[in-house]
């Protein structure tokens, strides 16, 4: 028979959840929008088709991507779409970018599985101060030791990352320029702000049979969907900065920036190593400089409105 209560009680259950679902997409913060729209070597991009690239899904987020050399001394040790890059050395290792703190032992993981111990990780370093990049920084200097270093524009940004409450780590304090080495590797700090004030690229040398590579992992230059002037200038300084410097092997805070699911199957096919990609050293930061523009034209455009 029929129970008229039952049913009552599923159909309130399900109009709760449903309600509580709806109130956790309006608590999260708001689509990027679908305009302006720029074409840069022959694809169009939103603000966001941007992001969903840069992302991926929740899932995505979370999930390992299968640990890999990339060059020399240099591995991908991240998840799908955060990237964490881990530098070799005889003198311990450097972890740049922790990602979420929930994807930690995914980190640790993929370093183990690479057969590398993650208590070898003797410095942390960072791409910019966002959750999604740094906020597992506390958790690996707990497991660790490691020393934290960060972008002194970043630090009261990063001082407001404290997952579980726990204070954010800060051991050095680095300037625009400044060297980081360890066994002989050295990476050089260069201040590119705009998506954060303290957004860094990182650069170092990588040896690959008899031959020396640039490697450039690119700070994120997507510009937020409102510009201040101050935040003009540092996006311009950054543009020109970024697009000056010595590359052949461009990577960045996600990986779908340097198309890196392509490249990865690539590299297991053998073959010339596909992460040295010169050609496609400058197409981020042309994406993200036309996206800029286009942001600042709309912005002038506003006040013409009704
Ligand atoms: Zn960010």
């Amino acid at each position: 028979m029929f129970n008229s209560n039952a049913f009552a009680y599923s159909l309130a259950a399900l109009l709760l959840g449903l309600s509580v679902r709806t109130s956790i997409a309006q608590t999260a913060a708001p689509p990027a929008p679908d305009h302006p729209k720029v074409t840069v070597r022959g694809t169009t991009y939103t603000p966001r088709s941007i992001l969903a690239r840069n992302m991926g899904t929740s899932e995505d987020q979370t999930t390992q991507f299968q640990p890999h050399r990339i060059i020399s001394n240099l591995y991908y040790v991240g998840t799908r779409t955060l990237s964490s890059f881990l530098i070799v050395t005889t003198q311990g290792n450097i972890l740049i970018d922790t990602t979420y703190e929930r994807n930690v032992p995914t980190i640790q993981k993929s370093v183990e599985q690479l057969g590398f111990k993650f208590s070898d990780i003797k410095i942390v370093l960072g791409n910019h101060a966002h959750g999604d990049h740094q906020e597992g920084d506390a958790l690996v200097k707990q497991l660790t030791g490691a020393q934290v270093m960060a972008m002194s524009e970043d630090v009261p940004a990063l001082q407001a990352i404290k997952p579980g409450g726990k204070d954010h780590p800060i051991d050095k304090i680095l300037h625009d320029n400044e060297s980081v080495s360890l066994g002989g590797t050295t990476l050089v700090a260069h201040l590119t702000a705009g998506h954060t004030r303290g957004c860094t690229t990182w650069t170092m040398k990588a040896q690959d049979s008899g031959k020396t590579y640039d490697v450039v992992i690119n700070c994120s230059l997507r510009p937020p969907t409102m510009l201040t002037p101050a935040n003009i200038d540092e996006f311009n300084r950054s543009f020109k900065l970024v697009k000056s410097l010595p590359c052949d092997i461009p990577l960045g805070d996600h990986p779908a920036q340097y198309n890196m699911e392509a490249k990865y199957s690539r590299l297991r096919n053998g073959g010339s190593n596909p992460f040295i990609d010169a050609a496609n050293c400058k197409r981020e930061a042309e994406i993200q400089e036309a996206m800029f523009h286009a942001i600042i034209a709309e912005q002038k455009q506003k006040p013409a409105q009704p």
